[in-house]
């Protein structure tokens, strides 16, 4: 998926058909700022928004994912390749998903390991505050590798206006969490809330 060129390709859909952001962010029951976002590349429309959104530009999903009008005689290559791209995408934010997961078990158990080594072994002072230093910076380095691929792993659905966004790093890290929410604020509609993870878009 080429956000970019999914972008321009709607920017230009957009203008071809005579409506400005606004008008088609209101077609749509969106803010005008998502609008912006898809056209800059910096986001791509729910799955839910895409049928009303191709209606509204007048052209197809394979068309829209394509980022370009596809020619008839290439239409089902391209609808192949368009349906591959959105399953590789879902593929690698899986297999993120399960690395963060694993990341996070071996940080736990070392830095267990560490910690028992530090109280249970006999060790001059030195020796013991080094040992929890390394267990300290141990821990910190798996939590910080397991959250920056988490936070690459899928997207968040926010609970105010159902749109999917990616969080940024810093923001993410900070928000509470749950197993399965985040309290993040949302990029479309401003809005702080406990979003819903989602693996695939
Ligand atoms: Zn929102």
């Amino acid at each position: 998926m080429d956000q970019f060129k999914i972008g321009r390709f709607i920017a230009a859909r957009r203008k071809e058909c005579g409506l400005t952001q606004r008008q088609l962010a209101d077609a749509l029951a969106i803010s005008d700022k998502t609008v912006s976002k898809w056209e800059t590349g910096r986001g791509l429309p729910d799955v839910a928004l895409m049928l009303p959104l191709c209606e509204a530009l007048g052209v197809t999903v394979n068309d829209l994912l394509a980022g370009q009008l596809v020619e008839p005689a290439n239409y089902q290559q391209k609808a192949e390749e368009n349906m591959m791209d959105l399953m590789r995408e879902n593929q690698e934010n899986k297999k993120r998903f399960i690395l963060a997961a694993a990341c996070t078990g071996v940080t736990v158990v070392a830095v267990c390991a560490l910690v028992t080594i530090a109280s249970v072994v006999e060790l001059p002072t030195a020796a013991r505050v080094a040992v929890l230093a390394l267990a300290v910076a141990t821990g910190a380095a798996g939590i910080g590798t397991a959250a920056a691929l988490d936070a690459q792993a899928g997207c968040y659905e926010c609970p105010s206006c159902g749109q999917l966004f990616v969080p940024a790093l810093g923001e993410y890290v900070k928000g509470y969490h749950t197993l399965t929410r985040r309290r993040l604020t949302c990029p479309h509609c401003g809005k702080t809330g406990m979003c819903r993870r989602r693996i695939t878009r």
